[in-house]
């Protein structure tokens, strides 16, 4: 591989963002390349669950879901992060998740569930879209195949170290290594920032959130690590929200990976502590369930449903690796009885099923939570199978980043545009406020990268 090489734009981090800004920018007719540091691409967005909401949607539609709107979802997402979040960042969001969906599935090809949608905590509408096999795979798959087939080069092991501005103060190039050789990728439109966020890099979150310390592990890919951020700021970037750190509630205690198996919650599955008994609404915010989960006894739940929750999204057949691996480890069980389940992590049985039949006059009184106000309703839990997992919670996702403006480019101290530079997904700061919102990354990631494959393929054309 040649050390200089010519492109109109360069796009670094091969996850959901940085193909949806190759994929653009090429079908804006640009020369495109995207550099990945690992040795495979995806990022976070591959072990995602990778669900997006899109008010309005086709399945809504099915589902006779018809009051939604961006408007609504804007606001969702605004008070979700404490009104933090840019409201013109969102607005751009929530208005572009229709026809960004549409996109992907009729441009890129991902199949999204044809009759289901999730309604996320913190969410007024259930309204994620689900990809097939409720993972990230779906989309990083199809999207793989059509960089390749669109004659995108997709360059793994290339670790993007500097961005090279020319004498004007426009960012021309990017300088990376593979192995011990060095690369340099001149960029005539522009370079696409698309390189996730830090939580997999304990010590940035710490020094950024001393509040998230050694006790967390974290769900996200190894690749996210945030020197990129460095990266940008040594370019006159602006970082925004850095002390804005979600942790997942429902994580695996040995691991720290997400439990997408226990996305039954989404359904009606509830939380109990170790002495048997709901303590937070279950489709309360991320922050919120984390932090009450984290005032339990030894700091963690368990998640408990049944079949007649598990069959609306049937997580433990769909998530069958995760239910293996989980129940060999210990920390998940079947039951034929509520006994069996409560027997098994110690918790006693007299409270657990005070609280479950409690559960079960309120979903048979139409299902509407006195207790904790559960958003979707309580459903009926009185007949087994049972399932139960434990779960802590886990650094999840990294809310601050670069400052962007609505056409993703990367603003300086002053708020001024640094010419040839676009961001887009978890490396921005300014979408989410203190809080994302489940399924809104990958609304974010899919539209802002669109945006910014765009900002930069038409650059190279005006140059
Ligand atoms: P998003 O959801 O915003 O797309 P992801 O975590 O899915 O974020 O993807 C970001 C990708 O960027 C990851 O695959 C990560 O390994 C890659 N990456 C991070 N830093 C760099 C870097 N300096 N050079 C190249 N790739 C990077």
């Amino acid at each position: 591989m040649p050390a200089v090489q010519n492109y109109d734009v360069v796009v670094i981090g091969a996850g959901g963002a940085g193909f949806a800004a190759a994929v653009e920018a090429k079908s804006k007719g640009a020369n495109v390349v995207l550099i990945e540091k690992m040795p495979t691409v995806g990022g976070n967005s591959l072990i995602s669950g990778a669900e997006m909401n899109v008010p309005n949607s086709w399945v809504q539609n099915k589902l006779n879901i018809k009051d939604d709107t961006p408007a609504r979802m804007a606001a969702d997402t605004l008070k979700g992060g404490d009104f933090k979040g840019d409201p013109e960042i969102v607005g751009v969001m929530t208005v572009n998740a229709l026809p960004t969906a549409e996109w992907l599935r009729d441009t890129v090809g991902v199949n999204f569930e044809k009759d289901n949608v999730f309604q996320f905590g913190g969410h007024s509408r259930k309204r994620a879209l689900i990809p097939e096999g409720h993972t990230g795979t779906e989309v990083i798959t199809k999207f793989s195949a059509l960089a390749d087939k669109m004659g995108i080069p997709v360059i793994t092991n290339m670790k993007a170290e500097e961005l090279v501005k020319d004498k004007d103060g426009r960012v021309v190039a990017v300088k990376a290594v593979s192995g011990d050789k060095e690369y340099t990728f001149n960029a005539k439109g522009g370079v696409v920032l698309a390189t996730g966020g830090f939580g997999a890099n304990a010590q940035m979150v710490k020094k950024y959130n001393p509040n998230i310390d050694e006790r967390f592990k974290t769900t996200d890919a190894p690749g996210t690590t945030g020197e990129a951020l460095y990266m940008a700021e040594k370019a006159g970037g602006q970082l925004v929200n850095m002390g804005y750190i979600q942790t997942y509630p429902i994580c695996d205690p040995i691991s720290g990976v997400i439990e997408l198996i226990a996305d039954a919650r989404f359904d009606g599955a509830i939380l109990v502590n170790q002495e048997g008994k709901r303590f937070v609404e279950e489709l309360e915010r991320r922050d919120v369930i984390s932090n009450a989960i984290l005032k339990q006894p030894g700091a963690y739940c368990y998640v408990l449903w049944n079949d007649n929750i598990g069959k609306i999204s049937n997580t433990v057949k769909i998530h069958d690796t995760e239910y293996q691996a989980f129940t060999k480890q210990g920390i998940m069980h079947t039951s034929d009885t509520l006994k069996g389940a409560a027997d098994f992590f110690h918790i006693p049985y007299a409270n657990l099923k005070a609280t479950v039949d409690r559960v079960n006059q309120m979903a048979k009184d139409g299902g509407k939570d006195l207790d904790f106000h559960n958003r979707g309703g309580l459903k009926d839990m009185s007949t087994g199978k049972y399932y139960i997992i434990k779960a802590v919670p886990s650094t999840h996702h990294t809310m601050g980043g670069l400052k962007i403006n609505t056409k993703a480019e990367v603003l300086d101290k002053n708020g001024k545009p640094i010419p040839g530079l676009f961001a887009a997904g978890e490396v921005t700061g300014t979408t989410h406020g203190t809080n994302r919102l489940g399924g809104n990354a990958y609304t974010d990631i899919m539209v802002f990268g669109r945006i910014a494959g765009d900002g930069a393929a038409a650059e190279a054309k005006a140059r």
